[in-house]
């Protein structure tokens, strides 16, 4: 199988906030993560069973409760490692003892599947995205025609500019796996389709980014 046919990407939405999250793994060894465990977890194990899939390790985009509310039935269930970044894990109170810190630029292989942490600070202190062979799960950080909010705790508008730049850099062909379903009719895009159409990305400057924001 070549890497491309090899990788496994799902997206279930799941609760009330119209949350998306992934399974994405190796289809040749079976082994898969599961980004932003919430609501769901059972369901989406079963989801992963009946594709012959195994879950092996969570990953969390952000500390939001709406994405990490099921990381206890995780561990419980599927007894595997779950991954945050570091800046993010103090606001997981006290499940964050059982959570494993991770920085920008830490890789995870799955199978033969390789991802990579990329951290984009702003919506959160520790929002990371994951970069799997040209695809982006970007949780609350960017969104189809939108980005995260800057107003929850940790929170940073001008921190969230420079990490929507960092994205911008990405081919334009990588695929946009967002954090929810706020876009009526789509639920994936692609880096350059945002670059082009994303009203956060027409503003030329930080400074309209942050009159915006
Ligand atoms: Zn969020």
């Amino acid at each position: 199988m070549t890497e491309t046919s090899r990788l496994y990407i799902k997206q279930i939405e799941a609760g009330p906030m119209a949350n998306f999250i992934y399974l994405v793994g190796d289809r040749q060894t079976r082994e898969c993560v599961m980004v932003d465990p919430a609501w769901e977890v059972d369901r989406i194990l079963r989801i992963a069973a009946e594709d012959d899939m195994k879950v092996t390790a969570g990953l969390a985009t952000h500390y939001h409760y709406d994405h990490t509310n099921g990381i206890g039935d995780l561990l419980t269930q599927a007894n595997v490692p779950v991954y945050i970044h570091k800046a993010d894990a103090p606001y997981l109170k006290e499940i964050q003892k059982e959570v494993k810190k991770v920085d920008s630029g830490s890789k995870l292989k799955i199978g033969g599947i390789e991802i990579t942490f990329i951290h984009t600070p702003g919506h959160t202190p520790g929002s990371q995205c994951f970069l799997i062979n040209g695809n982006l799960v970007s949780g609350d950080t960017l969104f189809i025609n939108a980005c995260g909010r800057c107003d929850l705790p940790g929170g940073n508008a001008e921190e969230l500019y420079h990490s929507l730049q960092l994205l911008g850099k990405l081919d334009e062909n990588t695929i946009l796996f967002p954090g929810h379903n706020y876009e009526e009719g789509r639920t994936v895009s692609t880096i350059g389709d945002e670059k082009r159409q994303n009203p956060y990305y027409q503003l030329k400057s930080l400074r309209d980014f942050l009159n915006l924001r």
